[in-house]
C-alpha cells in the first residue's frame, strides 16, 4: 500500500491490480483507514485518469454482491441525480417513463445533508413498502413496468467505507471519487443504461458549471467503456426544483405535476430525463417528439395512474394519493418574510436544504429520524420582486424551536437587490459518448 500511495503522489497512473488490492485490502480490513486516507489525498490532488476510474469503478462494484435484472424484460434504463434541494424528479420520471412503455426497476436512497431521498419522500406515504423482496421487485416490473425499492442486500460496501472516510477526510470533492462512487452503485444495481442529472449551481455537490460538467463527461465515459449507454444532463440547482421541499410536501407537488399541473422547471427537468430514458430503451426518435409524447402522458392521467399503479402495488395508502389534503399537516405554518424590497438575485440552495433538515425533514446523520410532515414551500424565487414584508417562503414544523433555527437559515439564503437578475439556464448540457 505504501508503494500505491508513493506512485499517486509522484502523479503515476495505478494499474487495476493495485487499483484491486487497495478496494479488497480495505473492505477486508487489511488496509489500515490511514493509509487509504493518504491514497484519497493523493487521488484528489493528482485525479486519476479514465482507464483508472473505470477499474476503481469495477473494483468497488464488485466488493459486494451485485443486483441481476436479467429475468426482467426488454432494456432497464436507471435514473440517477447527484443530489439536490427540492429534487422529487424519480417520484415523477419513473412512473412517467414506465407510462411510456419503459421497465423502471429503481434502487433508491434515504436523505443525508442538506439534500433528500426518494425512499423518505415515499415512507411519507402511509402503509408504502420500500423493501421490496428480489421475487416482488422483478415481478412487479413484469407485471406494471415499475418499482422502487430501497437499497437491499449488501451493495457496494467499498462505498459506504469510502465515503465515511471521504465526508471526514475532505476527500468528497473530487471527481474520479464522486465518479467512481455513483457509477459503481449503478452497474451493480444491474440496469443495462443510465440516465444521469447532474446538478450544478448553490445547492448542488459541484457549485460550479464547468467541474458539474467534467463529472458528467468522466462519468458517460466510465458507463459507456463498462458496456451501459449512459446519458448525463447537467441541471441547474441554483435554486429549489419546483416549490416544495420536504417529504410529503415533494409527495404533494409530484402530485401536481404528474397530472400536468406542476411547476414549470421541475416538469421540464422531469421531460428531459425522461425522453433521454426513452431515448436509451430504444424510443428512435428525436428528443423534443419524446418529450412531447410524454408531456401527453402528463395532460392525459396516464402518468399519474401509472404512479397511483405502483403506491397500490406498494402497498400505499392512495386514499392520499387520491386526496392530498389528507397528508397529516404540521402544527405550525410560519412565514419568513423580506426584510427590504428589490428582486431576489440569488438563492443559497444548499442553505435552504439544510434549514429543511434542521425542520426535521432530513437528517444530518445516518440515524436521525425525520418528520415525513415538515418542510419548506417557497414563494419567491430569483428574478421575483418583492415588498417588505412579503412572504418569501413558508415553514411547516411541529416545533417552535426548529422553526426559530430554519428561520435564519431562509432568510440569509435570500439575496435581495436592486435589479433584476436575468434567468439562468435550466437545462446546461446534455453529455453523450461521442459515437452513440
Ligand atoms: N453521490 C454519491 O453517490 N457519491 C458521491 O461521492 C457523491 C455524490
Amino acid at each position: 500500500m505504501y508503494d500505491i500511495i508513493e506512485k499517486k503522489k509522484k502523479g503515476e497512473e495505478l494499474t487495476a491490480e493495485e487499483i484491486n488490492f487497495f478496494i479488497m485490502g480495505f473492505c477486508n480490513q487489511k488496509i489500515p483507514e490511514y493509509q487509504v486516507s493518504a491514497l484519497l489525498m493523493a487521488i484528489y490532488f493528482k485525479g486519476m485518469n479514465h482507464a483508472e476510474i473505470a477499474e476503481l469503478t469495477i473494483a468497488m462494484a464488485n466488493s459486494g454482491d451485485k443486483v441481476d435484472l436479467s429475468e426482467i424484460k426488454g432494456i432497464k434504463v436507471d435514473k440517477h441525480s447527484t443530489g439536490g434541494v427540492g429534487d422529487k424528479t424519480t417520484l415523477i420520471v419513473a412512473p412517467l417513463v414506465a407510462a411510456a412503455g419503459v421497465s423502471v426497476a429503481k434502487m433508491s436512497g434515504r436523505s443525508l445533508g442538506h439534500s433528500g431521498g426518494t425512499i423518505d419522500k415515499l415512507e411519507s406515504i402511509e402503509g408504502f413498502e420500500t423493501v421490496l423482496s428480489r421475487e416482488k421487485f422483478i415481478e412487479s416490473v413484469n407485471r406494471i413496468n415499475i418499482a422502487i425499492t430501497g437499497q437491499t442486500g449488501n451493495l457496494v460496501p467499498a462505498d459506504k467505507k469510502l465515503y465515511a472516510l471521504r465526508d471526514v477526510t475532505a476527500t468528497v470533492d473530487s471527481i474520479p471519487l464522486i465518479a467512481s462512487s455513483i457509477m459503481s452503485k449503478k452497474i451493480a444495481g444491474g440496469a443495462d443504461a443510465i440516465v444521469l442529472d447532474v446538478k450544478t449551481g448553490s445547492g448542488a455537490f459541484m457549485k460550479d458549471v464547468e467541474k458539474a460538467e467534467e463529472l458528467a463527461q468522466v462519468m458517460v465515459k466510465i458507463g459507456n467503456k463498462l458496456g451501459r449507454r449512459t446519458i448525463a444532463v447537467v441541471t441547474n440547482m441554483d435554486q429549489p426544483l419546483g416549490y416544495a421541499i420536504g417529504n410529503t410536501l415533494e409527495v404533494i407537488e409530484a402530485i401536481e405535476t404528474l397530472k400536468g399541473n406542476g411547476p414549470k422547471d421541475l416538469e421540464e427537468v422531469c421531460l428531459v430525463l425522461g425522453a433521454n430514458m426513452l431515448k436509451l430503451s430504444g424510443q428512435d426518435e428525436e428528443i423534443n417528439s419524446l418529450k412531447n409524447k410524454l408531456k401527453e402522458l402528463l395532460t392525459n392521467g396516464k402518468a399519474f395512474e401509472k404512479f397511483r399503479e405502483m403506491v397500490l402495488n406498494q402497498q400505499g395508502n392512495v386514499e392520499l394519493i387520491d386526496n392530498p389534503e389528507k397528508f397529516k399537516q404540521t402544527s405550525l405554518k410560519i412565514p419568513v418574510k423580506a426584510e427590504k424590497e428589490g428582486y431576489i438575485t440569488s438563492i443559497k440552495t444548499e442553505s435552504v436544504g439544510i434549514a429543511s433538515m434542521l425542520l426535521g425533514a432530513g437528517r444530518e446523520n445516518k440515524e436521525d429520524n425525520i418528520e415525513f410532515d415538515v418542510g419548506i414551500i417557497i414563494e419567491k424565487k430569483i428574478g421575483d420582486k418583492v415588498s417588505k414584508g412579503d412572504v418569501l417562503a413558508w415553514m411547516y414544523a411541529n416545533y417552535e424551536h426548529k422553526a426559530q433555527a430554519a428561520e435564519k437559515l431562509i432568510q440569509d439564503a435570500y439575496t435581495i437587490g436592486k435589479g433584476q437578475p436575468a434567468q439562468s439556464q435550466l437545462i446546461i448540457s446534455i453529455v453523450e459518448a461521442k459515437n452513440s
